[in-house]
């Protein structure tokens, strides 16, 4: 894929971009490490004001890196601009909580045998971050803001598609103080993955993105030993049982199907509608997807703008067709719009079987597959039939139901009446094929860092 700018809204290409040379990239791994040499012994103070200042750039950025962003891969103006709320706010969130998330943590010493026993939390070094399209901005940031604080140096590999928005943050963190070379973007392709990888300088890598670019970091990383967490695909289960308020939920279901055009690893694609509310839940649905409007995402009316790539719409139509082919209903959308740009419409699919690709594989964009069930349990056991596991959501009023959701259904996140969110306040991530390991909080913070245990005698 080449590297370059290419607007979604209208298919033109603005921008492209060569890759680093051999040259330039070993030039760029040296940096990184003489940076990782220095910045660990950082004092904390130091890094706490940086991320704030890197907050406050941001906050005065806004209004050009969100239409950057919405210019990058389509995303409306006015997402891209909570985006980068959401991005400042992990930042403070790391400033304010990273001190204490550092500080020593004191074992029990008396029954060691020692005067002093604790734990020592230190950063690891380089880590490589490979990084998605779809929130350009807030996918990276999630793994920079507690990288920087823990002492770690970053190394970005953002997709091919988003450049412009990959070298925005580098620069960043530069005009925020960090001191030079702790965040670099680099332009290259993903065959160049490998090298960077194998490379001793590098300790760790991150990836989020589909299940085959995870298993190949992942493969490679197992072959060098090297630590990996993964965040990789999703297809959560959104089930409405009959206590649910049924508008709410259907209005929940608009936006967790359809935020960010329908792409996003979170978004609800499975709806699981208890029997006795389907038609109604249905209707409501249905009406509230079709009202959506689809079109420019730098109109501030507009809810759904283009898909961020040609292949991803053709992916996305591939889905619909494959299921109509087999049976399924087309209650709402399901034609591309005659205009150019990568659109497609909120879609909404019933009858869906087994045989059909949409049952148990992703769709990233925004087609709705409703499934209507008998009981709470049949609804977790397609659900946890999936190979993904990432997050989930329940639409119950009765303590019984979401206690049995909470047990028992197989994802890494489990949202109770309403739809599931990426916080700095809570950890992140799945499980079984959507990857390991937890993003955000004290837990994404210290999967790149040697717990180191202390004896003193
Ligand atoms: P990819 O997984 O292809 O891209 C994500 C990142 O991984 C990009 O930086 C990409 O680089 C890189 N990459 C691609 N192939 C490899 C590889 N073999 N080894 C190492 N790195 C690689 O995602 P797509 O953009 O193609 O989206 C396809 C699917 O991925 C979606 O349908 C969705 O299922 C999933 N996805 C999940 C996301 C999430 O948030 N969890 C986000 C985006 C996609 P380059 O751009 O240069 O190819």
């Amino acid at each position: 894929m080449a590297i370059a700018t290419t607007d979604p809204t209208t298919g033109q290409t603005l921008r492209t971009f060569d890759p680093l040379t051999d040259e330039q990239l070993e030039e760029a791994l040296a940096r990184a490490a003489a940076a990782a040499r220095s910045y660990r012994l950082t004092p904390v103070e130091d890094r706490v004001r940086w991320l704030r200042a890197a907050a406050d750039a941001l906050d005065a950025d806004t209004d050009d890196v969100a239409e950057l962003m919405t210019t990058e891969m389509g995303k409306t103006l006015t997402a891209a601009k909570a985006e980068i709320g959401k991005c400042a706010a992990a930042l403070r969130w790391y400033a304010e909580h990273g001190p204490t998330l550092l500080e020593p943590e004191p074992k029990d010493a008396g029954a060691v045998g020692a005067e002093q026993a604790y734990v020592t939390y230190q950063p690891i070094g380089v880590v490589l971050a490979v990084m998605p399209w779809n929130f350009p901005l807030w996918q990276a940031m999630r793994f920079a803001a507690p990288a920087l604080m823990a002492g770690n140096v970053g190394l970005l590999k953002h997709a091919s598609n988003v450049p412009q928005t990959a070298l925005y943050l580098a620069e960043l963190f530069r005009k925020a103080g960090f001191p030079d070379d702790v965040f670099q973007t680099l332009l290259i392709g993903s065959g160049t993955i490998e090298r960077v990888l194998r490379d001793d300088r590098v300790a760790a890598a991150t990836l989020t993105g589909s299940a085959p670019a995870g298993q190949s970091v992942a493969a490679i990383a197992g072959d060098v030993l090297k630590k990996t967490v993964l965040e990789l695909g999703g297809a959560d289960p959104f089930i409405v049982m009959p206590s649910a308020d049924l508008d709410r939920a259907a209005d929940v279901a608009v936006t967790a199907r359809c935020q960010n055009n329908g792409q996003s690893c979170i978004a609800a694609k499975r709806f699981f509608v208890h029997r006795d509310v389907a038609e109604e839940f249905t209707r409501l649905f249905a009406e509230k997807l079709a009202a959506l409007p689809v079109g420019d995402p730098r109109d501030p009316a507009t809810k759904v703008g283009p898909l961020a790539t040609e292949s991803g719409r053709d992916d996305v139509e591939a889905y619909v067709a494959d299921a109509v082919e087999k049976g399924a209903t087309v209650v709402v959308g399901g034609q591309r719009p005659d205009r150019p740009g990568w659109f497609y419409p909120p879609t909404l699919l019933t009858g869906i079987t087994p045989e059909m690709r949409v049952y148990d594989e992703e769709v990233f964009g925004p087609v709705a597959a409703l499934f209507t069930v008998d009981s709470l349990g049949e609804a977790i056991e397609i659900a946890n039939g999936h190979p993904y596991g990432l997050g989930s959501n329940l639409w119950s009023e009765d303590e019984g139901e979401r206690a049995e959701f909470v047990r028992d259904i197989a994802a890494g996140m489990a949202f109770v009446n309403g739809m599931t969110t990426s916080y700095p306040e809570l950890p992140f991530g799945g499980v079984k094929q959507s990857g390991y390991g937890r993003e955000l909080t004290e837990l994404g913070m210290r999967e790149f860092m040697n717990a180191k245990t202390v004896w003193v005698g």
